[in-house]
């Protein structure tokens, strides 16, 4: 608030890169309207394969006020009619969007919020701001520290995200529908394998099954692209395999999950893990 920037260079407004119905979420947070999301510029990591880069990295995007704020929920809810409010990649943001949201929920305007991010946060800020949190679609992306170090300039990745999904399962539960666009709590994990690094996918799996929580809907993602700095720093600089791709679903399936989507190697078509087709390309900016 007094000018001054951290690791991720977010200042006191909300920056936004862009804002609207989104279909390429997972379908129960898809309707006939789409996700309205919000794509905060900044992130609280630094993915040297990001592709969204430009405003991840380099905070393109517009700096907007707390009331444009409110008005882009509404448009998102009143005008779009979208099935929540997606909120991606919004933590540096948190006290600017409760207070956007708050004129419309005291005139009774209100979607569920969907917390969309890389999972990498400290469970006081999850419980901190609870009340932006309906639906968490959240990342596991690493179960070994030194990659994500060396990858995402995250420090204690593993630990901070295995604490963020427990409280966020322990809070929210699982997705409480399957029914396109019509989820209103609960929790999705995604799993980006990525190449040279899909044995940590698998961990995490085995982990979340550990924990017993095989309940929860997991989103297996094959559409890793090398991309930005990844395209100097080996294996980053490659695809996923045929080979990494199928060792993590079938993982999944090994391990009892047997809610959520595998994506589809190539994501050229995907379905979910009881094998029904589902449209391709689902999947999260960051
Ligand atoms: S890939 Fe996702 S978590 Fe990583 S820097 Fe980009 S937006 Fe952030």
């Amino acid at each position: 608030m007094e000018g001054e920037t951290g690791f991720c260079r977010a200042g006191a407004l909300p920056r936004v890169f862009r804002w609207g119905p989104h279909f390429g979420e997972e379908p129960p947070l898809v309707g006939a309207n789409g996700s309205g999301c919000v794509f905060f510029s900044r992130c609280t990591m630094k993915c040297l394969y990001c592709q969204n880069s430009p405003w991840s990295w380099k905070g393109g995007g517009e700096d907007i006020s707390v009331p444009r704020l409110t008005e882009i929920l509404r448009e998102l809810a009143v005008k779009d009619g979208c099935s929540n409010w997606n909120l991606v990649s919004p933590t540096p943001y948190l006290p600017a969007i409760r207070e956007a949201a708050a004129p419309l929920l005291a005139e009774g305007i209100r979607l569920p919020f969907v917390w969309n991010s890389s999972g990498y946060e400290r469970v006081e800020t999850l419980a901190g701001y609870r009340d932006l949190c309906d639906i968490a679609l959240i990342d596991m992306r690493y179960a070994d520290d030194a990659t994500a170090r060396a990858t995402s300039a995250a420090p204690g990745y593993v630990e901070a995200n295995r604490a963020a999904v427990r409280y966020l399962h322990d809070e929210l539960g699982p997705l409480d529908s399957d029914v396109p666009g019509s989820a209103t709590r609960g929790v999705i994990v995604r799993l980006l394998v990525l190449p040279g690094h899909a044995e940590e996918a698998v961990e995490n799996l085995a982990w979340l099954a550990g924990e017993g929580f095989t309940d929860l809907h997991v989103a297996v993602m094959s559409q890793y692209t090398p991309v930005y700095k990844a395209l100097e720093t080996p294996p980053f600089d490659r695809a996923v395999t045929e080979d990494e791709y199928n060792l993590v679903a079938e993982a999944a399936a090994d391990f009892g999950f047997d809610r959520g989507w595998v994506q589809g190697f190539e994501a050229s078509g995907a379905s979910n893990l009881l094998g029904e087709a589902m449209p391709a390309g689902h999947g999260r900016v960051g």
